[in-house]
């Protein structure tokens, strides 16, 4: 069976810290090199697709800018499927430019988006949202994790936040990074016309796989990155394989 696209997860399936998964580059240049697109997927909101693209470039992927499907690629694909066309930002500087087809407006936006601004949130930008929400905004999430770890420790992310929103305004966000489904489908409906369903590939039991699977997608784990076999048995989730690493993949499609 050959499939009929690739959506790969990036941190801890195609790389570890610096260093790509041995074989890595090598598998995803002969599968590409067969004509089944692909697409990168991370979960990131603080790198533009340009920044993560040449960061797998330089570790022998072949990688075009356009191949990089991020959280806030997903949430300016949401916006446009939704015909949204005037929206309040809150992201780090580095994903502005994945927004660029959207006007940005400080008063009565169709769509406010929230990603980890971290040091940047003050009570006044947090009011802000919170009084265009109440104007009818609509509330886009890029994650809503709860907290990530620093140099300096644990430290709040973007889901706090959100939260902080959806209490005050009473609103629900529209989630569009990993797990969301929202994000599979995306993803999916980012590749070209022709293309068949595509199998998702990544290292996490949750937010890969059982985000491909609510979005009723194939999906096959690798036992890299954060892989545990006690995570694997613990969920409820099957994958529909799982391989050693990425290394693998052209031996499961010859
Ligand atoms: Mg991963």
């Amino acid at each position: 069976m050959t499939p009929g696209a690739l959506l790969l997860d990036i941190d801890g399936t195609l790389y570890v810290g610096d260093d790509a998964v041995p074989g890595a580059p090598a598998a995803v240049q002969l599968l590409q090199g067969r004509g089944i697109p692909i697409r990168y997927l991370t979960n990131t909101t603080r790198f533009s697709r340009q920044e993560l693209a040449s960061r797998l470039r330089a570790m022998g992927f072949p990688a075009a800018d356009e191949q990089l499907f991020t959280a806030p690629v997903a949430a300016a694909a949401w916006l446009a499927r939704e015909r949204v066309r005037r929206i309040a930002l809150y992201v780090p500087e580095s994903t502005l430019a994945d927004f660029r087809d959207f006007e940005m407006v400080d008063e009565r936006p169709e769509a406010v988006v929230v990603g980890d601004l971290g040091e940047a949130w003050s009570f006044a930008t947090l009011n802000r949202a919170f009084r265009q929400l109440l104007d009818g905004a609509r509330l886009v999430a890029l994650q809503r994790n709860r907290y990530w770890r620093t140099p300096d420790g644990l430290t709040l992310d973007a889901g706090a936040f959100v939260a902080a929103l959806e209490f005050g305004a009473a609103v629900q966000a529209v989630v569009v990074g990993k797990p969301s489904a929202e994000f599979f489908r995306l993803a999916a409906a980012s590749l070209p016309a022709a293309a068949a369903p595509p199998v998702v590939v990544g290292d996490d039991i949750e937010t890969d796989i059982a985000g491909a699977r609510a979005a009723g997608l194939p999906a096959i784990l690798v036992r890299t990155g954060k892989f545990r076999a006690s995570d694997l048995q613990a969920s409820l989730t099957r994958p529909d394989a799982v391989i050693d690493s990425v290394a693998d993949l052209p031996g499961l499609f010859p």
